[in-house]
């Protein structure tokens, strides 16, 4: 070998002369090496990360083995490397000149393997590139911070998106908002990227829901470009994903979308995620991808007060330009509490409605038009079963519900099933009193009252009525 190396330039690697290509012998231990990590490390890794690694040359006990990019020299350095040596020394017992050494080195025009299959990249691959625009999901015109409605429920959610957007570092990362159906989580994630858009327009946003980034990975390892996939998601400035618990249980994709995050953070890149539930609840996720998720700021979106829904008609009301009055809006914000989705819904069609049959919107026409929807909520639900069910959360005896004892314990439970009574069925105040053990309409009044504050002030109020709300309504 001597001092005879010529170093040529290919890509950001320099190139030795013939005299250190690797022996047939080297060239087969890597083979076999190469093979093994797939059950070593898994199919999911495998693809992501090892397939690439091509054998480039072999002196003085190193291995020099190439990958495509900086980043995935790094990443498989640090989470590869040391048991790829290993199994490398184990391969070669008995030759004459032992592996001492892994080294990595990023070739950009990786050498094209005769086995495209097994090693290295097909150039095919190389060319692929996959356009953001063909990623990234269409934002909806309307989901601005312009014509989102801030009330308490969803304060600390459009306070963290507008930090986001604001900021001139990464104020967290990821940012991830949670939150039940219909309550506007995706509402903000548009706003968030309609702003960031508008005021950095150099910024590369990538929105997507998290199946269509399952669809899209699964498409790249079937067309076999993951390499351009990759890139293009670590291309990006922001990179939003929408109900991330779609990929819980969806073991390949969490581990790229893992990949692509951490990626993206060690960049020092924006990341904001939206789910259903807090990532400590999300089931299905891998443990580590679990607790990353949490590392950033974790902002839950409440369901809604009657305030808030009432903000909202209020909103879209002007937005419409309807002629609905006031005592509309109040009745559909008392009736309509499931989520904003289908209070939009209500009153869109009673604004339809009225235009059709050019009436005038009243309270009556209302009930009307929305019958159907009302008494879906109110034919489901029964103070029976109300009571039961928070009888039943606070584990508590049906009775307690009925009887006149006045212990914190039992008369906060006895007020929200009260409130629950009036939200959730038709029933007037006295009819409620009479099934709470035979108590006084104002009571009841009280107690509706009372629990609305609550609601904004006890998280563990809002919460406890959320989840008996839902199930009861689910
Ligand atoms: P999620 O993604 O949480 O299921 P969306 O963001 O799709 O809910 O919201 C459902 C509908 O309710 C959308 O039409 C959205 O514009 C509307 N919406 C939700 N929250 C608000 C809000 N705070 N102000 C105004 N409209 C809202
Ligand atoms: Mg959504």
């Amino acid at each position: 070998m001597g001092g005879k190396s010529v170093a040529l330039v290919r890509g950001n690697a320099e190139y030795r002369d013939a005299s250190l290509e690797p022996s047939v012998e080297v060239m087969k231990l890597w083979k076999k090496v190469h093979n093994d990590m797939r059950s070593e490390f898994g199919e999911a890794i495998f693809r992501s990360w090892l397939k690439p690694l091509t054998l480039q040359a072999f002196y003085h006990g190193t291995m020099e083995v190439s990958v495509p990019t900086r980043f995935m020299r790094d990443w498989i350095q640090n989470h590869y490397a040391e048991r790829i040596l290993a199994m490398c020394v184990e391969a070669s017992e008995g030759f004459e000149e032992g592996i001492k050494r892994l080294q990595i080195v990023v070739v950009q025009n990786a050498i094209i393997d005769d086995e495209p299959e097994t090693q290295g990249l097909s150039k095919a691959n190389q060319n692929k590139k996959i356009d953001i625009s063909e990623v990234s999901s269409p934002l909806d015109e309307r989901f601005t911070f312009e014509t989102f409605v801030v009330g308490k429920p969803n304060a600390l959610a459009h306070a963290a998106a507008r930090r986001v957007v604001e900021s001139l570092t990464i104020p967290f990362n990821p940012l991830f908002i949670y939150g039940g159906v219909g309550l506007g989580k995706t509402h903000l994630m548009h706003a968030i990227a309609h702003a960031i858009e508008e005021q950095n327009p150099e910024k590369t946003v990538m929105y997507l829901s998290a199946e269509k980034f399952m669809y899209q990975f699964v498409k790249a390892l079937r067309s076999d470009s993951t390499m351009a996939f990759k890139e293009q998601f670590r291309s990006v400035d922001v990179l939003m994903i929408d109900d991330i618990q779609f990929i819980a249980g969806k073991e390949s994709t969490q581990e790229e979308f893992f990949h692509t995050f951490n990626a993206l953070v060690d960049q020092n890149k924006q990341i904001i995620i939206s789910a259903d539930k807090a990532p400590s609840d999300l089931s299905g996720l891998d443990e580590r991808l679990r607790s990353r998720l949490a590392w950033g700021l974790v902002a839950d979106i409440h369901p809604t007060t009657y305030d808030l829904r009432l903000g909202i008609l209020q909103t879209k009301r002007a937005q419409l330009g309807a002629d609905v009055p006031d005592s509309v809006l109040e009745f559909l914000a008392l009736k309509v509490t499931s989520n904003i989705r289908e209070l939009e819904g209500a009153l869109n069609r009673i604004v339809a409605h009225a235009d059709v049959t050019k009436a005038e919107v009243t309270l009556e026409t209302t009930q009307e038009v929305l019958q159907d929807l009302l008494r879906a909520h109110d034919r489901r639900i029964t103070i029976d079963e109300i009571q039961r069910k928070v009888a039943e959360h606070y584990n508590l005896r049906m009775a307690d519900m009925h009887s006149a004892r006045r212990a914190r314990n039992v008369a906060r439970p006895r007020q929200v099933a009260m409130y629950l009574a009036k939200m959730l069925t038709a029933r007037s105040l006295p009819e409620i009193g009479r099934k709470f053990g035979g108590r006084d309409h104002t009571t009841v009044m009280h107690a509706v009252r009372k629990v609305e504050e609550l609601i904004e002030e006890d998280a563990q109020i809002a919460q406890d009525v959320d989840v008996v709300r839902r199930a009861l309504t689910g």
